[in-house]
């Protein structure tokens, strides 16, 4: 028997780490990265958070060392240069009242330029077991939620880079698009008012079979959704 127990050292640093993945989120403040994603089930995380499930900071912790090995790569790159590959973001909407916050950190993208051309690419790192076969396009949640960081960044394009687990890659160059943004914003505002008048969003991954794999694989609201919860 071996004195030294990787995996339950392991276990104790990632319950450590991600501690506060599992604290009560704040109404009127969103993160982009999540509001691609089912508004349902969003709502309900605000109203009956739940315990996030440690074997999804397994998953975090491959995101985080997919992160630092590509900021190591581009960093030893000829030509280009890595301007930051962690900041804060924090985009407020008036339109609502109370206001709502977009807060997010620039922790799993990496913004650099390109020496020759002065171009400012952001590159955001997805880990994905999806064989590339299957990714025709970048998911549209992905794509929604780079355009705070291309806006506030100033970036030219987003590189969004999907790296499989044995480090093969394949990436979709994103620029700017005002109607992402729009939409972005649209369903910040839907979630806020929803959680003020405490009235849940439609079932909207339950209605598109497109989006459906969000009930099957990831959701911890089943239950309440199809009793239809407040
Ligand atoms: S079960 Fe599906 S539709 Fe319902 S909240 Fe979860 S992800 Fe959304």
């Amino acid at each position: 028997m071996s004195l030294f127990d990787f995996d339950d050292a392991f276990r104790k640093y990632l319950e450590s780490k991600y501690a506060s993945e599992s604290k009560k989120p704040t109404i009127g403040r969103y993160w982009p990265s999540q509001l691609g994603y089912c508004l349902r089930r969003q709502y309900y995380r605000f109203r009956n958070p739940k315990p996030t499930n440690p074997d999804s900071f397994r998953f975090f912790e491959r995101g985080h060392v997919f992160h630092r090995w590509v900021a190591d790569v581009l960093a030893n790159t000829p030509g280009l240069k890595v301007l930051a590959s962690e900041r804060s973001l924090s985009i407020v909407d008036f339109k609502t009242d109370p206001p709502f916050t977009l807060d997010g950190r620039l922790d799993d993208l990496i913004l650099v330029e390109e020496q020759d051309t002065g171009q400012r690419i952001l590159i955001e790192v997805k880990s994905t077991e999806t064989p590339f076969s299957m990714l025709e396009k970048p998911s549209r949640a992905h794509v929604l939620q780079i355009m705070p960081y291309l806006l506030s960044q100033h970036a030219d394009v987003c590189c969004l880079l999907y790296l499989h687990p044995n480090l093969a890659s394949k990436t979709f160059t994103i620029p700017y698009d005002k109607a992402a943004m729009v939409e972005l914003m649209a369903r910040g505002r839907l979630l806020d008012s929803c959680l003020r008048v405490g009235e849940p969003p439609v079932a909207e991954a339950r209605m598109d079979p497109k989006s459906d794999w969000e009930c099957k694989k990831r959701c911890e609201y089943v239950e309440e959704c199809s009793k239809n919860e407040k």
